[in-house]
């Protein structure tokens, strides 16, 4: 009898992960008996455990020290410089970003010119990253310096109209704004949709009344979609997507 093929999540922390809970629910609608769990790994047991999964989601802290262990890095993980999907094809260990299509494909169905991105980390670069594949006008605004990114200060974005603001900090995770009340009165004015890639509670999400708002649900669910092609050739509708929001959340 064929070995079940195991895939699983890598972070550490990693209990709160829903990974485990999508994938499970793909394996149960396509009938495929694999196995999914999340893994708490540290940065001795990391590459071990990459070696005895067939497939991995690589989550926070991981996701650039994943990048020594890759044989193959995919295009936009060099420019990303950072992997969030890992195939093991035979002790191949190919490296994917999958990130960048989640946050884009969660904004599909919504016109907007110009994006304000706040933060300049692992996924700003993977949000940048998109916006520029499909050729969208953005700027980034850190709290700090970032030699990823040509940052703004504070002043030089009053003159712009931003159609769209991501938060792609991580300061909802302990229940800050991720920029001063000044700039997001100036924001607030002008911006049609929010969106913080936090999925949980957002006070930044919170502080916007008229905009449109996305969390990080979507992004979460669509990076799954694309990891699930390059782990089980599988395609996840966007049907599917939208049917799992429901179910897992
Ligand atoms: P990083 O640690 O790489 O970057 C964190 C960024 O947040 C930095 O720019 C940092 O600024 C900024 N920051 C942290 N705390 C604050 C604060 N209190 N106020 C203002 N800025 C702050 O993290 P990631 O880029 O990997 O992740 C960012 C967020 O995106 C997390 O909340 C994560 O959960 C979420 N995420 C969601 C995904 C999804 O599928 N929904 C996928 C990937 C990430 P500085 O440089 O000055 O330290």
């Amino acid at each position: 009898m064929q070995n079940k093929l195991c895939f699983g999540v890598i972070g550490n922390p990693i209990a709160h992960s829903k990974s485990p809970h999508i994938h499970n629910l793909w394996f149960k609608e396509f009938n495929l008996n694999y196995d999914y769990k999340a893994y708490l790994e540290d940065t001795l047991s990391l590459q071990n455990r990459i070696l005895s999964l067939k497939g991995a989601n690589i989550t926070v802290p991981f996701k650039e020290e994943v990048l020594q262990y890759a044989d193959i890095c995919s295009d936009e993980v060099k420019i990303i410089k950072a992997a969030n999907t890992i195939v093991n094809d035979n002790g191949i260990i190919k490296a994917y970003n999958t990130d960048f299509y989640g946050f884009i494909k969660a904004l599909q169905n919504y016109d907007f010119k110009r994006v304000l991105l706040l933060g300049a980390g692992g996924a700003a670069r993977a949000c940048a990253y998109a916006l520029m594949k499909n050729n969208i006008d953005f700027t980034v605004f850190n709290r700090s310096k970032k030699e990823d990114f040509i940052c703004k200060v504070e002043n030089e974005l009053y003159e712009f109209n931003f159609d769209v603001v991501v938060n792609c900090t991580s300061s909802s995770l302990t229940g800050q704004l991720p920029c001063s009340i000044e700039l997001l009165n100036k924001l607030k004015a002008k911006a049609k949709i929010v969106y913080d890639l936090f999925y949980t509670k957002s006070v930044f999400l919170e502080y916007f009344e008229n905009a449109i708002k996305i969390d990080g649900k979507l992004m979460l669910l669509y990076q799954a979609a694309l990891a699930a092609e390059y782990f089980y050739n599988i395609k996840i509708s966007d049907e599917l997507v939208k049917k799992s929001e429901k179910i897992i959340f």
